[in-house]
């Protein structure tokens, strides 16, 4: 049985005890480590066990990978052993332990406040590296009025350093504000808020409400025909409202306007944008047409079709059709169009007219080789990639098509 100093003082991060005993085996590691007591908290109730390490008098510290409890035993699992009767200095991950303290304790605010304030009951919790999430019972979103009183409810109670305190389950002064009824006869823990909330919990917390700093909204999601919230809490608030400050700082120089038009200045630039690209689009359409033109004048006879070949410079794929269906809406015309509009990769197009028997699996290889390219389709289309670098004419092309 080892001392559970974590419930005993939640704030002690470094302390010395003996090992009482070391086997192989672990969930993490090669070895169990048990001490007669310690302040390493092994999880449990959706916070994470600590990490950290254990320094024998003397010695290198080895690191604590996982820590669970093994009946009566806290075990700090590791990758070397440990003697037996050896004192060591136990340090643990403070960054991580207080992260999830704020985590636990501002998820207990965040439910008690919500279901002394607007009956919403907790159903599941999960405390995450960068945010929480708390699964309630709502079949439908909670609306901006109700998100904004929790949020601001929890930071008045943060605010108030209401001391955090463990009581004993049969404690008058807990019972008036038990939240949920307990379901064992069993010694248990009470965590109480003082004067707000009591509810049965194995965690550790700050001691104060004062320690979880700041509670932010992050949004919320359909579950399970509930909602699941995410909330921003602790230091990571903090990290979260700098990066968010940085960001607004950014756009605000961009487009040249204060936060508060900041999004009204972007959906005029999305407006703008739109309009542009329909403007492109005619634009684009009217080049197809005048390509078409110019192809038109150069069409040359191969048996019973009109063959048609073409490179340019600058049109993509959807243009290299647009051109292709044009010359090809004309009936017994054949389009080879490439274009230069990459390296490797330029896409290449051939359309034959729907009234055209054109067989191109006949001399597919002989095309791809002479334009380096890839590609298929299947009539009256085909389509691919080239290589510029080959050096092909539109001559060259002819010749392979009229020949
Ligand atoms: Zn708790």
């Amino acid at each position: 049985m080892s001392d559970k100093l974590y419930y005993a003082d939640p704030s002690l991060l470094t302390f010395t005890s003996r090992v009482t005993s070391c086997r192989p085996g672990g969930t993490k590691g090669s070895w169990a480590v048990e001490l007669e007591a310690s302040a390493f908290y092994p999880g449990g109730g959706g916070q994470p066990a600590d990490k950290g390490t254990l320094t024998p008098e003397g010695g290198s510290a080895v690191e604590v990978l996982d820590v669970a409890t093994e009946g009566a035993a806290v075990c700090h699992y590791t990758g070397h052993s440990i003697a037996p009767d050896t004192l060591v200095t136990g340090t643990i991950d403070t960054a991580r332990r207080l992260h999830y303290m704020q985590q636990h304790t501002g998820q207990h605010i965040l439910s008690a406040v919500m279901y002394h304030e607007l009956n919403i009951d907790t159903l599941s919790v999960h405390l995450g590296s960068d945010y929480s999430a708390i699964e309630i019972h709502s079949p439908e979103l909670l609306d901006d009025t109700v998100i904004r009183r929790i949020e601001d409810k929890a930071n008045e109670i943060i605010r108030s350093s209401i001391p955090v305190k463990q009581r004993n389950p049969r404690s008058a002064e807990s019972a008036g504000f038990l939240r949920r009824e307990l379901k064992t006869t069993e010694d248990i823990r009470i965590i109480e808020i003082e004067g707000y909330d009591a509810v049965g919990c194995g965690g550790v917390h700050c001691s104060l409400t004062s320690g979880v700093e700041l509670i932010l909204w992050a949004g919320q999601e359909k579950i399970r025909g509930n909602v699941r919230t995410k909330w921003i809490i602790g230091q990571k608030a903090f990290e979260d409202v700098r990066e968010k400050r940085i960001i607004v700082h950014t756009l605000t120089a961009r487009y040249s306007a204060p936060q508060t038009s900041l999004v009204q200045r972007m959906e005029e630039e999305d407006q703008k944008k739109a309009a542009l690209a329909r403007e492109l689009g005619i634009v684009k359409k009217r080049y197809a047409d005048l390509c078409a033109c110019e192809l038109n004048r150069r069409g040359r006879q191969v048996a019973g079709s009109i063959l048609y070949t073409g490179i340019y410079g600058d049109l993509d794929m959807n243009d290299l059709r647009e051109v292709a269906n044009l010359i090809t809406a004309q009936g017994s015309r054949i389009a080879v169009l490439l274009s230069r509009s990459g390296d490797k990769g330029s896409p290449w197009i051939l359309a034959v007219s729907h009234d055209c028997p054109f067989d191109f699996a006949g001399m597919k290889d002989r095309f791809l080789a002479l334009i380096g390219g890839k590609g298929g389709g299947r009539h009256p289309q085909w389509q691919g990639s080239w290589d510029p670098s080959t050096g092909i004419t539109e001559d060259g092309l002819f010749t392979c098509f009229g020949s």
